[in-house]
């Protein structure tokens, strides 16, 4: 596996490859990699001549010090992992590679309505700093296919507008959750739980699971405060947003039948830790 640090020689990957007629599958993520950033390697590497893995964290997208202080790294096993996944090449590039000019920009990214709402207004900044880096990598790594992880189910809808808006040619592909066996969506955050935290964690995804059942026979308004009531009931958690939601426009939908589409998107501090997840009613 080729390891870039610069974007000339990540240039001479994608020309190459690009010249040559072949696909290039991209992967982007921030690292401290897991099954669930691995089920998408192993997608572009199935289903592209070039798998290529960009491994940043992106300084734009935290609007808390803290959090990004915080976010786990771990390089050298990143790298180990993505080789044995089969990736051609990762791309780790320096904040300095990444944005020669600073990491301050003029442009403001059209990401429609979908990127106002939950992580939109909880993090200020947030998709912005998203569509940035994305962009970015966009351009450079001029991929035929993107994957994205449906952990952040709001991302691949602001990125879908970020694509359409900046006119970009790339075709997107959602890669299921991937969850640990007791049902917790695996993250690179998970690291920062104690023991404690990780054995409650997992509350999220079953109380979702259970509204799920809940929702047979009651109202959209019903299900929602099911399940923040009973995750607010349990010491260490607190639900920052559940929403319900059309899951092609992320607007909250107020009855069933409003939409064949619907998602649970949750946010939920465990302890100082803000672990995200989804659920499909419909
Ligand atoms: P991150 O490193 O957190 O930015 O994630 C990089 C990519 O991996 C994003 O597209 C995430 O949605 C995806 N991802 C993270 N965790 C999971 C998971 N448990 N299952 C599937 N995809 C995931």
């Amino acid at each position: 596996m080729q390891i870039i640090r610069s974007v000339s020689e990540l240039e001479t990957l994608v020309g190459k490859t690009l010249g040559n007629g072949k696909t290039i599958g991209l992967v982007p993520t921030m690292g401290a990699l897991h099954e669930g950033h691995l089920s998408l390697v192993k997608r572009a590497v199935e289903e592209n001549d070039v798998a290529l893995v960009s491994v940043f964290v992106n300084p734009t997208q935290f609007n808390n010090p803290t959090d990004l202080a915080t976010y786990p790294r771990d390089e050298e096993n990143d790298f180990r992992l993505l080789a044995e996944a089969g990736a051609t090449a990762v791309f780790a590039p320096s904040v300095e590679e990444m944005y020669p000019e600073g990491t301050k920009s003029d442009h403001v990214f059209d990401l429609g309505t979908a990127a106002e709402v939950m992580e939109g207004k909880f993090r200020p900044g947030h998709f912005q700093g998203v569509a940035q880096v994305v962009n970015r990598l966009f351009r450079l790594c001029r991929p035929t296919r993107a994957y994205f992880g449906e952990k952040d189910f709001q991302q691949i809808a602001v990125i879908r507008n970020m694509v359409k808006s900046e006119h970009i040619d790339v075709e997107l592909i959602p890669v299921p959750i991937k969850r640990a066996d007791d049902g917790l969506a695996l993250s690179s955050r998970n690291a920062l739980l104690t023991e404690e935290q990780r054995k409650i964690a997992p509350e999220i995804h079953s109380t979702l699971a259970y509204s799920v059942e809940y929702s047979k026979d009651h109202s959209v308004q019903a299900t929602h405060d099911t399940v923040v009531e009973h995750l607010n009931a349990i010491p260490q958690l607190e639900v920052e947003y559940f929403e319900i939601v059309d899951g092609r426009t992320l607007l909250p939908v107020e009855e069933w039948s409003e939409s064949p589409d619907i998602v649970g998107c949750i946010t939920v501090y465990c302890g100082k830790v803000r672990l995200i997840d989804n659920i499909r009613y419909k």
